[in-house]
């Protein structure tokens, strides 16, 4: 198979190839790593599941992806880049590109609905938090999702109760799925160079089945955090209810959002259920 071999000169010369510029506002930073990217696919394929991804960008993650899963799936926002990715990854027969926004796009339409499925993204930073809500909410069956994010968004995921970093997305991850991050990377492994500092991490659900109702319940809570969460569940319950259920978990009438541990807004959502 011919590789595209992603060095900063070959990367400038497929963009120059196909006439294209990173485009800021889709969050084009192209990892320039071989080595990272195919220790990224090794994490995230299996031969036996296909592989889902959110923007190839120049393909040079999709490649290793290709060569380990059975299938590949990967969905791209910017339709310039399109033909590129058809015309120098075309040798691989297990790739599907679809030109789409992630956020538009339909989970409960695609091919993969009813398999289990492994998601892998060097995401676009601008909706990091965006896309794992929609994968979360998803009734997908992830096998895994090997995902790079900024490193201080890892660090939100993995933060505990009281870190002013805690949130919906925290809460909601450390219920369904245990993280691990493989890897950190500086600026200089992207073309052009971020300002920041990247982590992979890999997420595995602990199989605990999906729950709308404890979902949409958080992120309730954490509406507006800088409020007591009594304020943010003003519409769900009567003061007197939800002051009472506070009581009944020792928790404190003006507590606010980001300190509840997952278990405590398991026991609240119970109680107020
Ligand atoms: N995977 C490539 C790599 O590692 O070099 C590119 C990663 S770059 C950080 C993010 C990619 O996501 C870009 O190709 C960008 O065009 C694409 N993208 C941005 N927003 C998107 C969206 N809403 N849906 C699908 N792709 C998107």
């Amino acid at each position: 198979m011919n590789r595209i071999i992603a060095t900063p000169s070959a990367v400038k010369e497929l963009l120059a190839k196909y006439d294209l510029h990173a485009m800021k506002r889709f969050g084009q930073n192209f990892l320039i790593n071989p080595d990272i990217a195919e220790k990224i696919a090794a994490a995230a394929c299996d031969p036996d599941c296909p592989c889902i991804e959110i923007g190839p960008g120049l393909g040079s993650l999709t490649q290793f992806l290709c060569e380990k899963a059975p299938a590949v799936y990967t969905y791209e926002i910017d339709k310039k880049l399109v033909p590129l990715l058809e015309e120098e990854l075309k040798e691989y027969e297990n790739l599907q590109v679809v030109n789409v926004d992630f956020m538009e796009l339909d989970l409960e339409q695609v091919p993969y609905k009813d398999e289990e499925v492994t998601f892998c993204s060097n995401l676009p930073y601008y909706i990091t938090t965006a896309i794992i809500s929609k994968l979360l909410e998803s009734s997908l069956k992830i096998r895994r999702m090997v995902l790079m994010m900024q490193k201080e968004v890892a660090e939100r995921i993995d933060a505990g109760t009281g870190d002013k970093e805690y949130g919906a997305v925290t809460v909601l991850l450390k219920k369904y799925y245990s993280m691990k991050r493989l890897t950190n990377l500086t600026p200089a492994s992207f073309l052009p160079r971020p300002q920041i500092d990247s982590t992979v991490v890999v997420l595995t659900p602990k199989g605990i089945a999906n729950d709308p109702g404890f979902n949409a319940f958080v992120y309730e809570c954490f509406a507006q955090r800088r409020k007591t969460l009594a304020n943010n569940l003003k519409n769900r319950c009567e003061a007197a209810v939800l002051a009472e259920a506070l009581a009944s978990l020792s928790l404190k009438e003006g507590v606010r959002p980001q300190e509840l541990s997952v278990a405590q807004y398991e026991a609240l959502y119970e109680v107020l259920k």
